[in-house]
């Protein structure tokens, strides 16, 4: 199968968030997913990059509406005329986007996520002449998805897996017993050899967390 989409990795400062951008170079067509901008700064490198790339913005995704993943959705929405999708089990949490700030001592007044249209397991969303899948992975929240390009053999985990440990399970509506049948009966089977691109910290492969990670023994 031939490469379509690339990835440009955004390494944020609220709770380490990794904002992705996933696009087609050749047809300048490209996806916001976890828009965890919270400064100006922030928003500047990822604004530059895209213009940079002269890329259409055709959907800001969540993978999950944590703050750290959604608390940039309504500046990049607003800017890039992008419809903002999530899963519908995770509206409760968006809602409550100012009750997780104070949980997590933060100072900021984040705007609540504005969700266009939401995505279920099973959805393909187009990234020019690329695709991503959606899985639903519920378990660190009950709408956490995962986004799969099977012919460029990458996952963008979200907080459901990560390189040596899976997602909380603490937070409303975590289910740890959903998280680990989950992570083993959609993530697991797929290709050794793809790239899984966390919510935080360093990418890992399907492969390396079959051998090495010590929650799905
Ligand atoms: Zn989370
Ligand atoms: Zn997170």
């Amino acid at each position: 199968m031939e490469k379509h989409l690339k990835i440009a990795i955004f390494q944020l400062s609220l709770f380490g968030i990794n904002t992705y951008i996933v696009f087609d170079p050749i047809k300048h067509e490209g996806v916001i997913i976890d828009p965890g901008i919270s400064n100006p700064r922030e928003e500047k490198a990822l604004i530059d990059f895209i213009n940079r790339e002269n890329l259409k913005i055709t959907n800001i995704i969540n993978t999950h509406l944590h703050i750290d993943h959604a608390i940039g959705d309504s500046i990049v929405a607003e800017k890039f005329e992008a419809p903002v999708l999530a899963h519908e089990d995770d509206l409760p949490l968006g809602k409550g986007i100012v009750q997780q700030a104070q949980m997590f001592g933060l100072t900021t007044n984040p705007q609540t996520p504005e969700i266009t249209s939401f995505i279920n397991d099973g959805d393909i969303i187009k990234v020019g002449d690329g695709e991503l899948k959606v899985l639903h992975v519920p378990g660190h929240s009950p709408g956490s998805i995962v986004l799969y390009d099977e012919s460029d053999h990458f996952l963008i985990a979200g907080d459901v897996l990560f390189k040596g440990s899976i997602g909380r399970t603490d937070l409303q509506g975590g289910n740890h017993s959903a998280l680990i049948s989950g992570i083993k009966t959609k993530l697991m089977p797929l290709p050794d050899n793809t790239i899984v691109y966390p919510g935080h910290g360093e990418p890992t492969t399907i492969g390396e967390e079959k051998l090495y990670n010590p929650f799905l023994r």
